[in-house]
Parts: structure tokens; C-alpha cells; sequence
């Protein structure tokens, strides 16, 4: 038995084949490529219960991952967080069966490190010794540090706007960073030129090489496995290039072909900001490709992406699950952060908080149903924000008395 069953990759758009053993970007259509794999081959090698007994990492699913030898793989422990009850949340928004799988527990301090530690080793087993990118941050962190750990280069480029914790990890890991006056998009174009101008180094934007998607994919694995093989009614999950929401439909349908799920999927739910939502305004005209809107900004900043190369596959898992689209607006998925953290003690990202400001939007408009078992999906940790909390605290000159307290 293979530590892999990687056997090719496979344009998303005309279902052309690349060999998977090259160092790949783009298919000849300048489409995603998605990796494939021998499933029948894992379906007779291993079994759920298998499974069970190993790690508790993302590599527990190494048959459905590309790396091919476990020499390969560049690791900081990720995966196997907790799919964490939120019930005083649920009751709230009137779902009381409302689980938050918790991606602010994994190294870098957001579900980024999933795509990292899977890229970062499949790029390592190809040979290439540095990764380029643009990043709204936390990607650009997570891969600098695993490069790191792998003794490879990183060339980065966030918006000067992007978290600073994460340009400080950047700078701690050794990468050659900078800060762009523009958007991901902006920041893109300069690293596309960089790399053609420089070569030795790969290109690694979004859904530009196929094995960050296998990274994120591991989310809907482990969702599966931690409801024991089954799946909840809706997912809800902060969309922004999408590679998550992509991932996870990806590994439903693999799960499926397995024989490890049933036939049930559930919804999926692309959650966005008002103040770049080009993802819900496809979804709300039935369209099947976004158009970048004129402006973007939000303090969700993991999902301001204006134009994204998976638009089209996010919009076909939403459909094909007979989910949604919804946008909140930066006050209510900051409402929404704050109360999860008064009633659960869970401080998240904004971009986790959208979903639970959209799951109680959802419950208002009927779309999410009270018997509903859903899980939202928190990306990050509240902490790399800290910009989030208006520090707004009395101060105490050295010898002032504690005030007492306000009865009522
Ligand atoms: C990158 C990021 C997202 C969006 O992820 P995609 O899978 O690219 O849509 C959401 N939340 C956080 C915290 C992020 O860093």
C-alpha cells in the first residue's frame, strides 16, 4: 500500500489530464487544477476504522493526500481540531444543534497552515526551493513559516492594509516580504513578474498550484469523521478566493465515491462581507462566474477578494448542495464576535464571525431551519486580530480604588 494515491491532475474546466509528478500551475485553459486519485485503490486499502487509530493530524488521510513519501512531509502538527459545540450561540440564533470547528488551534493561528503544510511539502517533493505569493496575511504567514521549516525561500506581498501580526511572522520566518498600496490582486501581478523575471521560484497564489486546495480539503474529512461519517445538515464557511468552500465540496464527493459518507450532502454556505461580495451578487443573479466590485474593504480582511480564479467552482458547490450565498455587514459579524464570545468564551477571527452573523440572518429568513444541525466554520483565531475590540477600559491612577460595583 502507497502513502499516496495521487495518480493525475485534472483541468476544472475542460477535464484535461497533466501529469502530477511536474511542478504544476494553472491548466493551458488558465483554470484550477484539481488533483485526482486511484479512490478505488483506497477504498480496498483502508478503512475509516483504520483511520481512527492514527495521528491526530491532517495525515491521518495521507492515501487522499499528494505527498507520495512520508519523508516529504513538512509538519507543525495541523488538524484534528475540535468541532466544538456553541450551544448558548445556537440558542441565540435558534439553531441549538450549532457546532464551530475551530481553525484558530492550528499552528499559525489560522486554517491557512492546512494549505501550507500540504503545498509546502508537495512543492519540497517536487524539487522547488521557493514559493512566491500574494496574501491577504494569514496565507502568506502560514506559508512562509512551513517554507521555513522545509528550508525553502518565500517571497511574499500583502496589502499594507493585511493584519501586521502576520507580516511580523513573515519577517520572523526569514521571508523576503513586502507590503503593497493595493489589493491581493495588486500584490499578485507584482509577484507574477517577480517570479517570471527571477525564476527558482514557484508560483503559489490561490488555487495557481493544485495542492493548497488538498491542505483545506482535510476540513470536510475531519468533519466527517468527528460526526462519525455522516454529515451535518448546513456548513456554513467565510468565502474568499474559496478554496475552502472548494475543498470541502471536494472532499464530500471523494468521501462519497469511498463509500465513507452517504448519500446526504449538506448545504453549503458561502458567507461574505457587504463590503466585497462578489461571490453572493453571482449567486443572487443565478450567475455561474463573479464580477469584481468597484471597491473592496472590510475588517474581515481574509475575504476581501474581489475577483476570485475558483469564483466558478465556489458557485458550483453552492448550487450543486442547494446552498447559499449571504453577505453581513462589518457591524453585525462584529455584533456577532462579540456575542459568541460573552456566551460561549470563544474569541474568533471576523472572518468566522461573518458565519455566525449570517447563520442568524439565515434563521430569521426561514433558510436555516430550528431542527437544523449546522457547522460554521471559524478560520482563525481572535487573537491575531486584536484590532477587532475597542479597548475601551477605565484606568486607575496607582492608588484609586477599584470603583464599587453598579448594583442593579
Ligand atoms: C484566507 C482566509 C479566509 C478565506 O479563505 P478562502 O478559503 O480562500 O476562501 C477566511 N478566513 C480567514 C481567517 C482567512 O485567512
Amino acid at each position: 500500500m502507497s502513502f499516496s494515491s495521487l495518480s493525475h491532475l485534472e483541468c476544472s474546466r475542460t477535464g484535461e489530464r497533466v501529469d502530477a509528478d511536474r511542478v504544476a500551475g494553472t491548466s493551458v485553459a488558465g483554470a484550477p487544477l484539481l488533483a485526482r486519485y486511484d479512490l478505488d485503490r483506497v477504498r480496498e486499502t483502508v478503512t475509516p476504522q483504520d483511520i481512527a487509530a492514527r495521528r491526530p493530524d491532517l495525515w491521518r488521510y495521507h492515501e487522499v493526500l499528494p505527498v507520495r513519501s512520508p519523508e516529504h512531509v513538512v509538519t507543525l502538527g495541523e488538524g484534528m481540531t475540535p468541532l466544538l459545540p456553541t450551544p448558548n450561540f445556537g440558542k441565540h440564533a435558534g439553531v441549538p444543534t450549532l457546532l464551530m470547528k475551530d481553525e484558530g488551534l492550528v499552528p499559525t493561528g489560522s486554517f491557512k497552515a492546512r494549505g501550507a503544510a500540504v503545498g509546502v511539502s508537495r512543492a519540497a517533493e517536487l524539487g522547488v526551493r521557493g514559493v512566491a505569493m500574494p496574501t491577504n496575511g494569514n496565507a502568506g504567514a502560514a506559508w512562509a513559516l512551513y517554507a521555513a521549516r522545509a528550508g525553502m525561500k518565500s517571497l511574499i506581498a500583502m496589502p499594507n492594509d493585511a493584519p501586521s501580526i502576520t507580516m511580523k511572522e513573515c519577517l520572523s520566518a526569514g521571508a523576503e516580504l513586502y507590503r503593497v498600496d493595493g489589493l491581493i490582486g495588486d500584490a499578485g501581478k507584482l509577484v507574477a513578474a517577480a517570479v517570471a523575471e527571477r525564476g527558482g521560484y514557484q508560483e503559489t497564489s490561490t488555487l495557481k498550484e493544485p495542492y493548497r486546495l488538498e491542505g483545506k480539503k482535510t476540513m470536510g474529512y475531519e468533519i466527517a469523521e468527528q460526526l462519525g461519517w455522516r454529515m451535518p445538515d448546513v456548513i456554513l464557511y467565510p468565502t474568499g478566493g474559496g478554496v475552502g468552500i472548494i475543498g470541502i465540496y471536494k472532499a464530500l464527493l471523494e468521501m462519497q465515491e469511498l463509500g465513507w459518507i452517504g448519500d446526504k450532502l449538506p448545504r453549503l454556505v458561502a458567507v461574505q462581507a457587504e463590503g466585497c461580495a462578489p461571490i453572493v451578487d453571482a449567486f443572487a443573479r443565478g450567475a455561474r462566474e463573479s464580477e469584481p466590485p468597484a471597491e473592496a474593504r472590510t475588517i474581515a480582511f481574509g475575504i476581501t477578494v474581489p475577483k476570485a480564479l475558483g469564483d466558478f467552482l465556489v458557485l458550483d458547490a453552492v448550487y450543486a448542495t442547494d446552498g447559499t450565498a449571504i453577505a453581513v455587514s462589518d457591524e453585525q459579524l462584529l455584533a456577532a464576535q462579540r456575542t459568541l464570545t460573552e456566551l460561549d468564551g470563544t474569541f474568533i477571527c471576523p472572518e468566522g464571525a461573518a458565519c455566525f452573523a449570517a447563520l442568524e440572518q439565515l434563521r430569521e429568513g426561514g433558510q436555516v431551519a430550528e431542527g437544523d444541525e449546522v457547522v460554521v466554520l471559524n478560520t482563525g483565531a481572535g487573537i491575531k486580530y486584536p484590532e477587532t475590540v475597542e479597548l475601551d477600559v477605565p484606568m486607575l491612577g496607582r492608588t484609586e480604588p477599584i470603583p464599587a460595583p453598579i448594583s442593579g
